[in-house]
């Protein structure tokens, strides 16, 4: 059996009503990163080390401002940024350089090269996160686990039938893992049957958005909600995972 680390969570991620256990997962883990990096990851010299290097997302640079730990936060970009300097200073000599390369078509290639290396210096930057690198090696297992309980665990089974499918970000996931995670016998049954799911959920979902902008049409007004009151919230989340749903929390 696989190691239960990674059992445990998928069982129970599929024993909760959502319309992706993935993002349920996910969830739970980006807010465990963040608090790390926030907390235990600061008394670590190689992981300030390599979050130094590696930096954060948007996203989770977001969390980490409403995290609540602003001087933990501050060491963090204290540091990060300097090493972000120090790549760009780098640089410095061929930057100033290009100001000499007015003329002819040599010199002023040069220039443009030297700002190509920069921007791809950057490019580089914005695509790695520690929080992100984290979230998605964990979600691998558990993808790795979930394709094979599908395989061999009827109860599982079962569980991954009632569910609700997954959105597109962990559908994509899920498929690119088939290859090594399934054997040949069992892909082809699984790529069906989840394609299948998948149609089926996102045809429910269809019928609550667009039921949604029904309601807005005085000649519906009367019409029952069902289960379409929360409809654009459940499409995004479908379409591309986990959101932040502030109207929920204005609710409880
Ligand atoms: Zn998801
Ligand atoms: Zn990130």
């Amino acid at each position: 059996m696989k190691e239960q680390i990674y059992t445990i969570p998928v069982n129970e991620a599929y024993d909760t009503d959502c319309e992706c256990p993935l993002c349920f997962l996910e969830h739970r883990l980006e807010q465990e990163a963040v608090e790390y990096e926030l907390g235990a990851a600061m008394m670590e010299a190689d992981h300030r080390e390599e979050s130094n290097n590696k930096g954060f997302c948007r996203r989770h640079f977001e969390m980490m401002f409403y995290g609540g730990n602003k001087l933990s936060l501050a060491l963090v970009l204290d540091t990060h940024l300097d090493e972000l300097r120090k790549k760009l200073a780098k640089f410095s000599k061929e930057a100033k350089a290009a100001e000499n390369a007015k003329g002819g078509l040599f010199k002023k290639s040069t220039a443009l090269d030297t700002a190509a290396a920069i921007a791809s210096m950057l490019a580089g930057c914005e695509k790695t996160c520690m929080v992100c690198e984290k979230i998605d090696y964990t979600i691998n297992r558990y993808i790795d686990v979930l394709l094979y309980m599908w395989a061999n665990d009827e109860e599982f089974k079962k569980k991954f039938d009632r569910s609700k499918g997954v959105c597109l970000k962990h559908m994509k996931m899920i498929l690119d893992a088939v290859p090594q995670s399934l054997k040949d016998k069992d892909a082809g049954a699984f790529i069906s049957a989840f394609f299948e799911k998948q149609t089926k959920e996102l045809d429910r979902i269809q019928e609550d958005i667009h039921k949604f902008t029904l309601k807005f049409d005085y000649r519906y007004k009367d019409m029952e909600w069902g289960t379409a009151h929360d409809a654009p919230f459940r499409t995004i989340e479908k379409i591309s995972g986990y959101i932040k749903n502030e109207d929920e929390e204005k609710k409880s």
